[in-house]
């Protein structure tokens, strides 16, 4: 739709000089509104006789009807317009009118029209047009005495924002509907862009923003260029595609239409090695891309996630008030969004939150095995023991969430008893496992929960090995439910240091300078794995460079727990339980907590069979010994 600008206030403020400099920017014609008077009112203005508003109508009338040339370019008018009733008479529906208020005061006016000759026009009306002004509140309203060139930078700076979006966002699957609807929700204006499948899927950005009332202001695009224009400079773009080559053909599809400086946002679960190399990549055309790994699901991107960009902090100066503002807020009310590192180190640090997250979610899965298959609790116990736990040092999003599954029917039935025991999984976890092993971090527990699921899938071969066994698991009497929960505790916390050390190591291979405390405050709301741990944790970890499990403040809480989580492992594994994750979280502390390891043993098998020379504890140096 095209725009006519009215630059608006009263004689002698520059109305003519800026109108046509506006018009001459924007490429669009200037009018004078002066030059639409009726004969009978110019000749009352050089008699000094002030109009009255009978003789404004016709005149603005005069104007509205030359909106019909007007209306395919658009058009800059010069007009005092001075009351509200006669900028309303300006407008029309099938335009847009938008007010260029130019304010000035008396003494200044008054001596520029003072020094001014050959213009009809009688000074001594200028009280009663001040005396008449109606100042708009709302348009553009800019100060008249500033000088020329920097009010028309201000004016169009104004236009351009006005007219373009501060955001654009490409991917309107599940995750990149909520969270448009999230941004515009924070009054952040956006342009919006879905792929153009010709007779599959066509303007579904389109009918997208039609949908909702609070996308009333945004844009939808089905041709990418047209997307990539209607953002203000430098371009904010925010991809939410399916992780991997999508991510690659979307950057292709809008590289000739960006300019030096312009950051694109991934935010799908893309691994942190693709997006180290899109930022190398990118940085050499000048473009910026950053990282963002987002938590929280469907409902967390529409209501408030937990967001961890990486990428260069110049990008984040500009991303970061967008991000934040549709963030989940902290226990402070502080957004759950920080600008984590450089590099990939956003989408590292979402792939080892999904890497907690896996093992969070076993270790309830086994929690719940124990409590139902060898503790003989009847499910509704199960969801009563579960509340009980989350009203203490337990809670966790999880958890609360899994009290409502056990507790879930389905025509009478409890659904959980029809689930197939089968668990999926798209990556995060053998990714965060990979990682983990490439800068020697024994990730124990994350490992085992991604194995679990491996083993959970093989289904046919574990009813087979059931009937070949035909081993019962057996009930577990000396074991109560005190000593389950904190176990279940202790193996938590010692899942969470496994967790932070990978990011600690990671932090100091790839030079990211990750903030491990403030991961953990963005990690306690908006996301799976917020939980009453994780906001103790952020005090830990404060000021604190080393393993969560050796500070002062968890030591007391792990050499109590650490008995619990004996008993439970011993007591379940020795039932015939397969607990994996448990029964990590206790090797990984045992082996952590012993001075003298049995790698002594495997220095000297390595030296015996491939002479590959051993350290000593009595004397430096590289050794080698013939064995026989
Ligand atoms: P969806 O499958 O719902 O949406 C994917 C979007 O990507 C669609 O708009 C799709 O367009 C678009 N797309 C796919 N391939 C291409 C391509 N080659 N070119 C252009 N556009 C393409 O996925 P989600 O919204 O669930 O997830 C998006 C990303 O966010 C993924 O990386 C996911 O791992 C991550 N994520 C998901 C979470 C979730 O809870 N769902 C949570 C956090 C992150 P079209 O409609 O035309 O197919």
């Amino acid at each position: 739709m095209a725009t006519i600008y009215i630059v608006m206030g009263v004689s002698g403020v520059g109305k003519t000089t800026l109108g046509k400099a506006i018009a001459q920017k924007m490429n669009i014609p200037f009018y004078d509104a002066d030059d639409f008077h009726p004969q009978a009112n110019i000749d009352k203005m050089a008699s000094g006789i002030p109009l009255q508003d009978e003789d404004r109508w016709p005149w603005l009338d005069r104007i509205v009807n030359q909106y019909d040339q007007w209306q395919t370019k658009g058009a800059v008018l010069a007009c005092s317009a001075l009351k509200e009733s006669y900028r309303d008479r300006l407008k029309v529906d099938q335009l847009q009118v938008k007010t260029i208020y130019l304010s000035a005061n008396f003494e200044s006016i008054q001596q520029r029209l003072a020094a001014r000759k050959n213009h009809f026009f009688n000074p001594d009306l200028l009280q009663s047009q001040f005396d008449t002004l109606e100042a708009p509140t709302s348009g553009i309203i800019c100060d008249a005495s500033l000088q020329k060139d920097r009010l028309l930078q201000y004016i169009m700076n104004t236009i351009t924002a006005q007219n373009t979006s501060q955001l654009g966002l490409i991917g309107l699957g599940v995750m990149g509907k909520s969270l448009s609807r999230n941004f515009a929700n924070n009054h952040i204006s956006m342009s919006l862009f879905n792929r153009h499948v010709s007779g599959v899927e066509e303007d579904v950005a389109v009918n997208f923003v039609t949908s909702y009332p609070e996308l009333t202001n945004s844009k939808g695009f089905d041709d990418i260029e047209a997307f990539v224009k209607s953002l203000s400079l430098p371009r904010k773009i925010f991809l939410m595609v399916n992780a991997g080559p999508a991510v690659d053909t979307v950057i292709t599809s809008l590289e000739p239409y960006l300019s030096e400086g312009d950051i694109i946002m991934d935010g799908g679960n893309s691994h942190y090695v693709d997006t180290q190399r899109r930022v190398e990549v990118l940085k050499e055309k000048g473009i910026h891309f950053l990282g963002v790994g987002v938590s929280g699901g469907e409902e967390g991107a529409l209501k408030g996630p937990s967001i961890m960009p990486g990428g260069t902090a110049e990008a984040y100066e500009h991303v970061g008030p967008f991000l934040e503002a549709i963030a989940a807020r902290d226990a402070h009310g502080n957004a759950c969004c920080a600008h984590v590192g450089s590099g990939g180190s956003g989408h590292f640090v979402k792939m080892i939150h999904n890497g907690i997250e896996y093992a969070e979610m076993q270790l309830i899965a086994e929690a719940y095995d124990i409590l139902r298959n060898h503790c003989s609790l009847s499910l509704e116990q199960i969801a009563q023991t579960f509340d009980t736990w989350n009203e203490g040092a337990e809670n966790s999003y999880l958890l609360e969430i899994s009290a409502k599954i056990v507790r879930k029917t389905e025509n009478g039935q409890p659904l959980i008893d029809v689930i197939l025991d089968k668990a999926k999984q798209k990556g995060t976890g053998s990714w965060s496992t990979t990682a983990a092993l490439q800068i020697g971090v024994p990730f124990d527990t994350i490992a085992q929960s991604v194995l679990a699921r491996i083993i959970s899938s093989e289904k046919a071969q574990r009813v087979k090995g059931q009937s070949l066994y035909a081993i019962d698991r057996a009930e577990i009497h000396e074991l109560d439910i005190a000593t389950i929960r904190e176990a279940y505790q202790t193996a938590r916390i010692i899942n969470h240091a496994i967790g932070f050390e990978t990011l600690r190591k990671a932090s100091s291979e790839y030079e990211w300078d990750l903030h491990l405390s403030e991961i953990a405050r963005i990690w306690t709301n908006g996301c799976i794995i917020r939980s009453t741990l994780m906001e103790q944790i952020i005090s830990v970890l404060h000021g604190f460079d080393d393993n969560i499990l050796f500070h002062e403040s968890v030591i007391p809480e792990m050499t109590k727990g650490q008995a619990a989580l004996k008993k439970v492992v011993q007591d379940s594994v020795g039932a015939g339980a397969a607990i994996p994750v448990f029964c990590a979280s206790l090797s990984y502390f045992n082996a952590m907590i012993q001075g003298d390891s049995s790698a002594n043993m495997i220095q000297a098998q390595r030296d015996f069979f491939g002479a590959h020379t051993y350290e000593r504890k009595d004397k430096e140096g590289s050794f080698h010994t013939h064995w026989e």
